[in-house]
């Protein structure tokens, strides 16, 4: 795979000129900027600049508002509805959170509908800016069906990601983001970009058998992680972010997308819990002590500590020379 060096800024204009000249407002383009960008800085990479012609494509086609304006009301002191007006995630996420901390740390729990919205990135971010508060996170989206439910042959559930946050104060939080197929959608496709094979237990082919090669398993489907568990967790974010914030299912959202190479139209629950008015004064002290004694083990290490670790350099990033010409012309 031949690289371009490129700093984060540059990464940031490159991106910012591929939204602005494709239909995006200010808000919006500064809001999708801020995911790319810090998707790259992290070594995020199914969800930074590899996103962008799919970004694209979906204003081209009118499917997704670049100009959206999400509103952000409570239903209840607790519960929060975000309308995203037909627009990507980053901006209502943004309105979102300071309005969901707020709540958590008055009430000690809340939680967000968020409904006509287009997600097509990493959750950790939203969850990241919960824990920063000083809260707990907790935030699941559906897709369309790609993953075959366990014992199956016919994909139903997303990929369905849920990311945990865990404010540590003074500290990074613990993160956990992740898909519930074995693998991320974005991950098999760059695999089956850059040429690489995956694990076998990823997916099936088209006729339902195993298969290391990604091309197959794109024309197939994946396989939740986990066997059993894992499918059980993909169920349960069916429900959470498409039942209980009354938005599509995976399968609704298929139906009703136009399959522009953008993502389908859904849902996303987020909730947020105050440590400090659950447990109570001395909780982070009481969790530290546990981290210690995990990071006291060898070869453990904690979810999003590789994130963390790599957002501290500074340096310029490799991106794929191949993207990054097309991510220029889809701006010119
Ligand atoms: P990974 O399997 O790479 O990682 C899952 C989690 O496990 C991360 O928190 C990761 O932390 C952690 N982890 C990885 N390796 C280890 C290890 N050896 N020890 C301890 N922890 C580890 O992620 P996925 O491929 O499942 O998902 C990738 C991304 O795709 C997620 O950000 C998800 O939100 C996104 N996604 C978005 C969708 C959407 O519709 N918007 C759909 C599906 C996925 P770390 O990051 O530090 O490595």
């Amino acid at each position: 795979m031949n690289t371009v060096s490129l700093t984060l800024q540059e990464i940031g204009e490159l991106a910012a000129q591929a939204f602005a000249k494709n239909g995006c407002d200010v808000a919006n383009t500064e809001a999708l900027v801020r995911t790319v960008v810090t998707a790259e800085r992290d070594g995020s990479l199914s969800h930074g600049l590899f996103r962008v012609p799919g970004y694209v494509a979906s204003l081209r086609s009118g499917k997704v508002n670049g100009r959206a304006s999400p509103r952000v009301t409570h239903k209840t002191p607790a519960v929060i509805q975000a309308h995203g007006d037909n627009g990507y995630a980053p901006l209502l996420i943004e309105r979102t959170v300071p309005v969901l901390a707020e709540a958590a740390q008055k009430l000690g729990v809340a939680v967000v509908s968020a409904t006509h919205t287009y997600h097509f990135a990493a959750l950790w971010p939203e969850t990241e800016a919960i824990a920063a508060h000083g809260l707990i996170g907790l935030a699941c989206v559906c897709y369309t069906p790609l993953v075959a439910p366990a014992g199956g042959g016919k994909p139903l559930f997303g990929t369905n990601p849920i990311s945990f946050a865990w404010p540590r104060p003074g500290r990074s939080p613990m993160v956990i983001d992740m898909a519930t197929a074995a693998k991320a959608l974005g991950e098999v496709q760059v695999a089956a970009r850059d040429g690489h094979e995956v694990p076998l237990g990823t997916g099936l082919d088209a006729g339902g058998k195993l298969t290391t090669d990604p091309r197959e398993i794109l024309k197939g489907m994946l396989l939740p992680f986990g066997g059993h568990k894992g499918s059980a967790i993909a169920l349960m974010v069916e429900l959470l972010a498409a039942g209980a914030v009354n938005e599509n299912f995976s399968f609704e959202a298929a139906e009703g997308d136009n399959k522009d190479g953008g993502p389908p139209r859904g849902g996303e629950f987020m909730l947020a819990i105050s440590p400090e008015l659950l447990a109570g004064p001395g909780w982070a002290e009481h969790c530290e002590k546990f981290f210690a004694r995990f990071d006291a083990i060898e070869g453990a290490r904690l979810p999003g500590a590789r994130r963390h670790r790599n957002r501290l350099s500074d340096a310029p990033r490799q991106v794929n020379a191949e993207l990054v010409e097309r991510i220029r012309r889809l701006s010119a």
